[in-house]
């Protein structure tokens, strides 16, 4: 699915559909897509901008950021963006950031693909460190076993210095 910018000059348009998780290109050891993605816009020209507003639900599923267990996370976002045509703003960069930060997207040629709008959509939608609940143990460091799941007993062992003396004891006395 994808805009054609030249049929705006004509008038807005609006489009509705879903887009495959293929066209999204995630890794999927980070983000699995596990619903169908549902998108809803509308775009029109303004000027020498495209502006883009919709709406887009999903469902994700994110590795907790502690003990990797996959959680799923709902998406529902709603976005209002502006996109620019490259070829009209050579020096883009520096100029659009300035002005309105983040708000403001790039598109080459005559087409703007809603699998781009969407990938970036969700990127911004998802929490930066995903936990499958508040008092997630995650996993232990010394022998990688998931804390929610099973204790070990590394803790113990690494921690209390005692029982470290006695376990160097311990070894000498077998050699
Ligand atoms: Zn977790
Ligand atoms: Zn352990």
């Amino acid at each position: 699915m994808r805009i054609d910018v030249r049929e705006l000059d004509l008038g807005p348009l609006a489009l509705k559909g879903e887009i495959l998780e293929s066209e999204l290109g995630f890794d999927p050891s980070e983000i699995r897509v596990l619903g169908r993605i549902v998108v809803d816009l509308t775009a029109e020209r303004q000027v020498l901008e495209v502006r883009i507003r919709g709406r887009l639900t999903t469902d994700v599923g994110l590795p907790c950021s502690r003990c990797l267990e996959s959680v799923q996370f709902p998406v529902a976002t709603e976005f209002d963006q502006f996109y620019e045509s490259n070829a009209e703003h050579p020096l883009h960069g520096e100029i659009a950031l300035h002005e309105r930060d983040t708000e403001i997207g790039f598109f080459s040629g005559d087409f703007i693909e809603v699998s781009d709008i969407v990938r970036e959509q969700i990127l911004l939608s998802l929490p930066m460190k995903p936990i499958c609940r508040e008092d997630c143990k995650g996993l232990c460091p010394h022998c990688g076993k998931n804390r929610n799941l099973s204790d070990c007993n590394c803790e113990s062992v690494l921690v209390d210095p005692r029982l470290l003396q006695l376990l160097k004891i311990k070894n000498r006395m077998t050699f």
